[in-house]
């Protein structure tokens, strides 16, 4: 699996691998300082560093104690024994570019349950304070980074030396082997998936286990927990939730089907996460804000329906996936692209796109709950610094470089499969909206300028079907929705003409079919037709169609001319 393409260009991606590479560890410190030290304020942490220079820098950081080792095993060797012990269902993974593909065995839930309750009750019956962890925060940060570097330098040995299977290899050039990892799927003996510890157990985990961490801590300085703290809390638990539930769905994303084992996923998973994702609820700690019910429960349900919106859009897909395209989809069989890729072994496969639902809106939709519920998390927090808000702002940017990458690895995987699907959606709206406006537009004018316009429409429509058609009968697999297993199961009451409504009909509501059916009726039988009327019975004509259409659309109603 060499590999030195990028997708940025060489310039812009050695910058930001460099960068990336340099920057994140002491940023990690610094965030930690600030959050915890200068009172979440960025301008107090620059005036000291203005004033002390690097040396200042030298001393912030805390060196790695021995305290902050033996949490750090101990929380690892938990989390690999209950990855390795507990039992779970075994799940496939997708395959992978080498046409291998990886079982594993889904317990993350249990390894979740196990965890916090096994957390909270060493802090009930007093054997463990989780305070301590709060105390010696910067001195844990320090010694994750220190230590996943090394990790980072053992995945990159073990690339090399012993690969667990054929997903893997070098571009030729160290840096990019170091930052995008070698392995896609490394293993320790044949069970020990490296990334499911790395990503999810150890760096996911951790993100609840500290949101917890400084619930209990502002609980142990203040005798209260504010209402700011709840909300953080419970909606972070939340998200951190629905990741464990939908852990073997999570197996099927880029972080685990496409991203390699390096840096830039292994490290963040087991130094960003714990530090940066957790960082609102690291602020709230020493800021106390009180919300009032009203709010509280506002912000709460806000976060709760993002979260869950993000999880019905994953779900949906691999939904669809799982059951070959043989399901529901808001309700209706799902509109799909059915799109054929090689893989490097030279076989050839091929994958469902899904075109309706959330991924009919927009492609990547799902990132923007995502984005929300992040700010519904911090937004407890309120406004009197900046710094809170850093993992919103950080996201925002991560999700929008991830949509380009998965475009990008999308369509030199899929070619013009996923040219078809990107025009496919295009088209639709710019078919059915477009159209709708300029209708809209001109609902009285049927004179030569408002007709060039819908039979420009037409014609577009007219070939973009047509590309449609000719793309069915060169090519089955760019079929739309043709199998009659895959027909919508209303299709038995619409009318002739719906049924055989383009293919790009496939995803509308049977009002725009029944739309662009009376468009199509008026932009060419009627329009034959009419021209041997007089001027006045087609104004009649015409009104008495926009007051039809009024019914689904937001047209005025006109009387008679
Ligand atoms: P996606 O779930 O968006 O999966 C992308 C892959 O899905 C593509 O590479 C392609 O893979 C396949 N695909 C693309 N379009 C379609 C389609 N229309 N129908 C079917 N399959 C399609 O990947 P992410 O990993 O980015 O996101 C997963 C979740 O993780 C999301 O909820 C996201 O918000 C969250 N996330 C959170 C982050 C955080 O830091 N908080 C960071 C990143 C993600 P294939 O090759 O199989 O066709």
């Amino acid at each position: 699996m060499a590999e030195a393409k990028t997708v940025h260009s060489p310039a812009l991606t050695y910058f930001s691998m460099i960068s990336l590479l340099t920057l994140c560890p002491p940023f990690v410190i610094l965030l930690w300082y600030t959050m915890v030290h200068a009172d979440g304020s960025v301008l107090q942490t620059w005036d000291y560093l203005k004033q002390h220079g690097v040396q200042g820098f030298i001393d912030i950081w805390p060196r790695p104690t021995a305290i902050a080792w033996k949490l750090i095993a101990c929380y690892a060797a938990f989390e690999a024994a209950l990855q390795l012990f507990l039992p779970g269902k075994t799940v496939e993974g997708p395959i992978s570019p080498c046409g291998n593909r990886p079982v594993y065995k889904a317990n993350g839930m249990q390894a979740y349950a196990v965890t916090l309750i096994t957390y909270l009750s060493l802090w009930w019956f007093g054997i463990f304070n989780p305070a301590i962890v709060y105390d010696h925060l910067g001195e844990i940060y320090s010694a994750l980074i220190f230590g996943s570097l090394i990790f980072c330098i053992f995945l990159y040995i073990k690339g090399h030396v012993a690969p667990s299977s054929t997903d893997s290899g070098s571009s030729g050039n160290i840096i990019i082997d170091f930052y995008w990892g070698m392995e896609l799927y490394p293993r320790i003996g044949k069970n020990f998936d490296i990334k499911v510890f790395t990503n999810c157990r150890f760096g996911m985990m951790s993100w609840a286990v500290l949101a917890v961490t400084y619930c209990i801590k502002q609980y142990e300085e203040n005798g209260k927990v504010a209402d700011s703290m709840l909300v953080n809390t419970i909606l972070m638990l939340v998200y951190v939730t629905k990741f464990f539930w939908w852990e073997a769905g999570y197996w099927n994303t880029m972080d685990i089907a496409h991203d390699r084992a390096g840096f830039y996923i292994c490290w963040g998973c087991l130094v960003w996460v714990p530090s940066i994702y957790t960082s609102p609820g690291m602020y709230l700690v020493n800021h106390p804000v009180n919300l009032g019910t009203q709010l509280a429960i506002y912000i709460l349900a806000a976060g709760i329906t993002c979260i869950y919106i993000n999880y019905d859009c994953d779900r949906q897909r691999q939904e669809f996936r799982r059951t070959n395209g043989k399901c529901l989809v808001w309700g209706k069989a799902p509109s799909k692209i059915v799109a054929s890729y090689t893989t490097t072994s030279g076989e050839t496969k091929s994958s469902l796109l899904l075109t309706s639902g959330w991924w009919g809106l927009s492609r990547h939709f799902h990132y923007v709950p995502e984005i929300l519920a992040a700010f519904f998390w911090t937004v407890p927090a309120l406004f009197g610094h900046f710094l809170p808000y850093f993992y919103v702002l950080f996201l925002t940017i991560l999700l929008f470089d991830r949509a380009k990458r998965d475009d990008d690895r999308c369509r030199s995987k899929y070619g013009k499969y996923w040219k078809k699907y990107c025009e496919k959606k295009m088209s639709s709206y710019d078919n059915v909206i477009g159209g709708k406006l300029k209708l809209k537009g001109k609902a009285l004018d049927v004179k030569a300028g408002g007709v060039k316009k819908k039979k420009k429409h037409k014609k577009q429509y007219d070939q973009n079907s047509e590309v449609t058609e000719n793309e069915l009968s060169a090519d089955g697999s760019t079929r739309l929705s043709t199998d009659p297993n895959e027909e919508d199961p209303n299709d038995a009451n619409k009318s002739s003409g719906e049924k055989n409504a383009a293919p790009y009909d496939d995803h509308l509501t049977p009002a725009e079919r029944r739309y662009i059916e009376q468009r199509e009726k008026l932009d060419v039988n009627r329009l034959a037709r009419i021209s041997n009327k007089s001027h006045r019975d087609r104004i009649q004509d015409f009104n008495q169609y926009l007051a039809n259409m009024s019914e689904h659309y937001d047209i005025p109603k006109v009387g008679p001319g």
